[in-house]
């Protein structure tokens, strides 16, 4: 099975070989065409399933094919992930599968100048990877608003639950359009978990691998 059958559109397609993705990985076979037809997604993979691309190629391309550019301040996408490390590589990963798509990404973390993250905001910005104590930051301090807010990504809930992010979290989700996409990834699933995804996610698709 080849990406094109996936559904993606062309300049995804060029931008994969790019990156030495030749065929889809058994996670990205059964995400792309669920996040791309606009469903709710629970997804129980591990780090070097390719959870990522599964996840970053269809969100591109909703961005790209759906909803209108990004107002001041104002996010499209959201993927929150537990630590900077995290944040740093699933942006590049982003990045990197939207090199040919008109889209801005960014990304915005903790313990650095606050100040950069906020001008970066300023212009709006389709995709934003942030971790969830910097983001609340950034809100309170009016850089960012979440009303054109398409789509949601959780990128490995434990972590964040298990570095103590739930509150953050919780106060984060109150902010967030009721109406739109949600995508929840985890290497486990706790009792925790499992009431965070009844509570956000809407007739999931659950993939396990
Ligand atoms: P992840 O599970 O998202 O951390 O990805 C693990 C690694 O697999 C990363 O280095 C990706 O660049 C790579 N990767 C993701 N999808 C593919 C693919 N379809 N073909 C080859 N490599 C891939």
């Amino acid at each position: 099975m080849t990406f094109a059958y996936l559904g993606l559109i062309k300049p995804l397609l060029r931008t994969l070989p790019v990156l030495g993705y030749i065929l889809p990985t058994p996670v990205q076979r059964q995400a792309i065409p669920a996040l791309l037809a606009g469903r709710d997604l629970l997804m129980a993979a591990q780090t070097g399933s390719g959870k990522t691309a599964g996840f970053a190629l269809p969100v591109l391309q909703r961005l790209t094919l759906e909803g209108s550019p990004a107002a001041a301040n104002s996010v499209r996408a959201l993927v929150l992930v537990p630590t900077r490390e995290l944040a740093e590589q699933v942006h590049g990963t982003i990045r990197a599968c939207g090199m040919e798509l008109p889209l801005r990404t960014a990304v915005a973390y903790g313990g650095v100048s606050i100040n950069p993250q906020m001008m970066l905001l300023r212009s709006g910005i389709d995709v934003l990877v942030a971790t969830p104590g910097r983001l609340l930051d950034l809100y309170r301090q009016n850089a960012v608003r979440f009303d054109q807010l398409q789509i949601l990504v959780l990128d490995e809930a434990d972590r964040m639950l298990d570095l103590g992010f739930s509150r953050e979290l919780e106060e984060l989700f109150a902010l967030l359009p009721a109406q739109r996409q949600t995508l929840l990834c985890s290497a486990t699933f706790s009792e925790e978990i499992r009431q965070i995804a009844t509570g956000l996610l809407r007739d999931p698709l659950t993939i396990e691998i």
